[in-house]
């Protein structure tokens, strides 16, 4: 199991991941299964680099916080149903990312076809200034921005972000001490109980 599953496996039985310091902070509103906690603890230093920012600078816990921003606003702001704005919140999260994480070529040749200008078939410049162009002809663009928006969900899906996203009531389960095996069981009382 890699730590990408590790932590996939993690989140699909409940536990909240995050970094906080050097440890690694779970929240759950039950024990996890024995076969999830050791998979996060044999993989938790891979699990700190992956969650730690990223080339455009943001952590998982400052992607959390963006869609938790944008959701809150659409629901209370924008009066949709939760659902409806985790899935709005996401939408703003890919758009974010892709921003934040900006691809450019070299004028002359396709970057999704490989293939050159040709008559009818011109190539077009995508993207915005600064962060420079993607020359695409026309026709290439639909199936290259929807590899672009896949490859934006892979990334905040490691980063924890997914839609539509459950919030049940979570409790501090325990920490990972990244320095030693053992842990530190800090079980606090669920939220507003
Ligand atoms: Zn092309």
């Amino acid at each position: 199991m890699s730590a990408v599953e590790a932590l996939e496996s993690a989140r699909a039985v409940g536990v909240h991941v995050e970094i906080q310091g050097d440890e690694l902070l779970l929240e759950a509103t039950s024990v996890p299964p024995t076969a999830v906690l050791e998979a996060i603890s044999r993989h938790k230093t891979e699990i700190i680099a992956l969650l730690r920012p990223s080339r455009d600078g943001w952590s998982a816990a400052d992607w959390q916080g963006f869609f938790d921003e944008r959701a809150g606003i659409a629901e209370f702001d924008g009066g949709l149903s939760r659902r409806e704005a985790e899935v709005q919140a996401f939408a703003c999260c890919v758009v974010e990312w892709l921003n934040r994480n900006p691809e450019r070529s070299q004028p002359g040749c396709c970057l999704a076809c490989g293939g050159r200008e040709k008559g009818h078939d011109a190539l077009l410049p995508f993207g915005i200034e600064p962060a420079g162009h993607v020359w695409l002809h026309g026709h290439c663009w639909a199936a290259w921005y929807a590899e672009r928006k896949a490859k934006a969900a892979s990334a905040l899906r490691v980063m924890g972000i997914v839609t539509p996203v459950v919030c049940p009531t979570t409790k501090r389960l325990s920490s990972i001490d990244v320095s030693g095996q053992s842990w530190q069981k800090t079980y606090l009382p669920a939220c507003g109980k």
